[in-house]
């Protein structure tokens, strides 16, 4: 079975994306090569803004966290499909507003903007900035004041829960360097200063409890922390807060040991709790903000390799080199992260090699992945790592100096180039001698 369901195999037993045979593309554009399809990128907003429609009465924004995957091309997927987007850099601001991306729909996120990021998100009139930290907020207040306006911020919240773990638990959380803490009561104080503060506007309050996450009762408990401070600020300080933004982290199938929840199931109960506690505390209902980065594009993208020499070590294991590796999927390298692979010219057979797939860089830990199983495999070769559409494009590096791959997106039968292979001369282009 293939983990994503725009994967197939065709007559030649060859891998297809999105319809598209993973071969010609090879081919066509040569390797190592990222494929997006853009069907199922738009299919999963689609689904997220149903879901919002149907469970809450589309009373929200669904912002794709655009460092999953992050390119011209996909922002203007996003504008096209009326999402809205998140922003953590300078870079990924100018990426949307070079295609007309709407900076009233932009979310800037991080734990450490700088004083030219935050200016330049007040200057282009970023919807939501996302507060970090007291000095940030400073920060913020004065350089709003010196341009003459009010920023329209969000705090980011944590929220005490640990989604990391199946039984999550509400201790430890503390411990991260992003947000407010709610539990020292640092949070509290931040609101109040913040509606003190003349040229912010506290438009909300933010969670993101972590990535991957497969169970919908961690997300459900955010919500209701998240309501608890609403309600406090409300009851303590006079001040409606309008908006929650619930931050992103659904889990997708990168292996079948993976079984994501649907986003319907997510956005009923949530919704439903959200509905429950307000009118249990009589508070109005928040706008909510969701803001899925991972479930929007991993599962659309593929990344295929040659396959070059395949080192037998007996009774150890076999290493099959592919022509990539970290630099343009530095997950495994990072977390472990499972993935599965075809060999896509061989896709109709079984697998019955394990490999060991080891990339091209001078570096020991250079895996895609280990205990693979996978079809028998011989140099030249194409090689398919699966759901690599998240977090592999916008993660790679020159590491070796080694041009970053270029980008295709297939639709409707057929693919074009949204980010150029890099060349040599790319390489040195900032070099001095
Ligand atoms: C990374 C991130 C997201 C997206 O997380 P995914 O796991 O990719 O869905 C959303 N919100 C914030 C604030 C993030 O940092």
């Amino acid at each position: 079975m293939l983990v994503s369901k725009n994967l197939a195999v065709n007559e030649s037993g060859h891998l297809t994306v999105g319809g598209v045979d993973t071969v010609s593309l090879a081919k066509q554009y040569g390797t190592p090569l990222y494929v997006m399809d853009e069907g199922l990128i738009r299919e999963h907003c689609r689904s997220f803004k149903a879901s919002m429609d149907r469970y809450y009465g589309g009373e929200g924004l669904v912002c794709y966290a655009s460092k999953a995957f992050c390119c011209k091309a996909m922002c203007k997927i996003m504008l096209d499909e009326g999402m809205g987007l998140d922003v953590v850099s300078e870079g990924e601001l100018y990426t949307a507003l070079s295609v007309g991306f709407p900076a009233e729909r932009i979310c800037f996120h991080g734990n450490n903007k700088t004083d030219r990021e935050l200016s330049y998100a007040v200057e282009s009139g970023v919807g939501r900035i996302i507060v970090d930290n007291i000095f940030e907020l400073e920060r913020l207040d004065r350089i709003a004041a010196e341009k003459g306006v009010k920023a329209r911020i969000m705090f980011r919240i944590k929220p005490g829960i640990d989604a990391h773990t199946h039984n999550f638990v509400m201790t430890g959380q503390i411990d991260s360097k992003f947000g407010f803490a709610l539990e020292t009561g640092e949070a509290f104080e931040a609101v109040r200063k913040a509606i003190s503060c003349e040229n912010i506007e506290l438009a909300g309050l933010h969670c993101h409890i972590g990535s991957q996450i497969f169970d919908i009762d961690p997300f459900v408990k955010a919500a209701e922390v998240m309501l608890g401070l609403i309600s406090q600020i409300k009851d303590e300080l006079g001040y409606e807060v309008k908006e929650l933004n619930l931050g992103g982290g659904f889990g997708i199938r990168y292996t079948e040991e993976d079984c994501p929840v649907e986003y319907d199931r997510y956005m009923e109960t949530v919704s439903a709790k959200v509905k429950e506690v307000c009118a249990e505390k009589g508070l109005r209902l928040p706008y909510i903000l969701i803001e899925p980065g991972r479930s929007v594009a991993a599962p659309a993208g593929i990344t295929l390799y040659t396959v070059g020499g395949r080192k037998v070590i007996p009774n150890i294991r076999t290493y099959l080199s592919v022509d990539g590796g970290m630099c343009d999927n530095p997950r495994y390298a990072l977390y472990q992260s499972k993935y599965d692979i075809e060999i896509a010219n061989k896709a109709s057979l079984p697998k019955s090699d394990t490999v060991t797939v080891a990339g091209k860089c001078c570096e020991t830990g250079d895996l895609i992945g280990e205990a693979m199983p996978v079809q028998p495999a011989e140099p030249g070769d194409i090689l398919a790592v699966l759901a690599t559409g998240a977090y592999n494009y916008s993660m790679s590096s020159n590491y070796n100096r080694i041009p970053k791959p270029a980008v295709v997106m297939v639709k409707d039968g057929d693919s074009r180039i949204v980010v150029k292979r890099e060349t040599l001369e790319d390489i040195i282009r900032n070099d001095i001698e």
